[in-house]
């Protein structure tokens, strides 16, 4: 075991194989069906509808398809809006945006970053069609509330569960809660298949739409079953479906999905306990999971005490041959964003967070020497920090207070 960091090249993220891919790609080739919704792309759906608990899963090459394919079940016109939070990836708004819809962003939540679901309703207006809840880092919304909510003002639930594979809610996993859920097997995601997805349906009277939809706009898939003597066009769509050679892939994946879910928690756990103790010192925050949530371990990020801070820091740890990242310019800032979309109420924790948010290396065969060479340079870096800072103690210097809950 290599215990030097220095010699320890350490990405930010390493595809992670399971050893059967190739096995599952030759089998797909000897089937001589290489398109899609074959044999492993039932695999697959089958797998996803009895493990998520939807009531059904369509195989999509990309999360960005499947947001796309809600959008369209959703019926998006121009004009129409859709809450979502600023703090995520393009597509969340994108989707609805090729529609004409207009994406209306809410603040987040200071402990889990996500949606803050106190916020929702005052964005409602008459031309409100959806709420899409993101689940960050694979950490659930406060989802009865906003299917409370939804409920109220019959509204769709669509959720962007892209980084929430096999995380829960209340015991619930997520994707299975929404009207609709999109997930994403992007290889930056925990269960992988290169460029990957699913779009997840749980509203009985949405699959027959979908599915043809998915199949182009037409009713292909009732050919298969029998259900009609010929398919035809018989309503929008487009290619949504990925070929078997990527189901096959990911097959190889979903078999494993526990295991690979395991040793990122292991990961995400030995940096919680490193880090707590500088949160307890005053020197930066960890993430925080509420009671209610099960999370995945899709990442692990340090919220430092500014943008400087932060810098320096990405620096340090580069110098040392580890890649540390940040995350997302919130979309309310982008030219697209306040081109397609509008803001409501103030947007003070996604702006404060998104300069200050550090992700941390991590993938499945992380070795336990990149760990700790990750976590002995941030803690060198901090021990040599302090003397040099003059105003350290972010619990002083951050007007967001709140952000102090739960130091235990
Ligand atoms: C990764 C991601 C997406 C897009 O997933 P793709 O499969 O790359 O299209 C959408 N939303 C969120 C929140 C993501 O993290």
């Amino acid at each position: 075991m290599n215990l030097n960091p220095k010699i320890d090249r350490i990405p930010f993220n390493l595809p992670f194989t399971t050893g059967k891919e190739m096995e599952y790609i030759k089998q797909a080739i000897a089937t001589e069906k290489l398109s899609g919704n074959g044999k492993f792309t039932k695999k697959c759906q089958a797998w996803l509808e009895s493990r998520i608990g939807c009531q059904k899963a369509l195989l999509t090459h990309s999360c960005t398809a499947a947001l796309e394919m809600t959008a369209l079940l959703a019926d998006i016109q121009p004009g129409d809006e859709v809450i979502m939070p600023s703090y995520t990836f393009v597509s969340t708004a994108n989707a609805f945006v090729l529609r004409g819809g207009v994406p209306v962003f809410v603040d987040i939540r200071p402990d889990t970053l996500n949606l803050d679901e106190t916020k929702i309703e005052q964005a409602i207006t008459e031309r409100t069609r959806a709420i899409v809840p993101v689940h960050y880092a694979g950490v659930s919304c406060e989802m009865d509330t906003i299917m409370e909510i939804a409920r109220k003002h019959n509204l769709l639930v669509i959720e962007d569960a892209a980084q929430g594979m096999v995380s829960r809610y209340k015991g619930k996993p997520l994707g299975s809660i929404g009207h609709l859920a999109a997930v994403s097997f992007h290889d930056t995601k925990n269960i992988i298949s290169g460029e990957g997805g699913a779009l997840l349906i749980n509203d009985p009277e949405l699959i027959e739409r979908a599915e043809i939809i998915w199949e182009k706009g037409t009713n292909r898939s009732q050919f298969f079953r029998g259900e009609v003597d010929k398919y035809s066009w018989v309503d929008v769509g487009s290619s949504y479906l990925p070929s078997e050679i990527n189901a096959a892939f990911l097959w190889a994946q979903l078999e494993l999905a526990e295991g690979i879910t395991r040793k990122r928690l292991s990961t995400w756990r030995y940096y919680h306990q490193v880090f707590k103790k500088l949160e307890y010192e005053e020197i930066l925050h960890c993430p925080i999971i509420p009671d209610d949530c099960q999370h995945n371990g899709h990442m692990y990020y340090l919220l430092l005490e500014d943008l400087a801070t932060r810098t320096a820091l990405i620096e340090q740890l580069k110098r040392e041959g580890i890649s540390a990242v940040f995350h997302y310019v919130p979309l309310h800032d982008s030219v697209a964003g306040q081109k397609f979309g509008r803001v409501v109420g103030e947007m003070k924790v996604t702006n404060d967070i998104a300069d200050r948010l550090l992700r941390l290396p991590m993938f499945a065969d992380i070795r336990e020497s990149q760990m700790y060479g990750v976590s002995n340079i941030i803690e060198e870096f901090f021990a040599a920090y302090s003397h040099t800072s003059s105003d350290r103690n972010i619990f002083n210097s951050n007007n967001l207070n709140n952000l102090n809950v739960d130091v235990a």
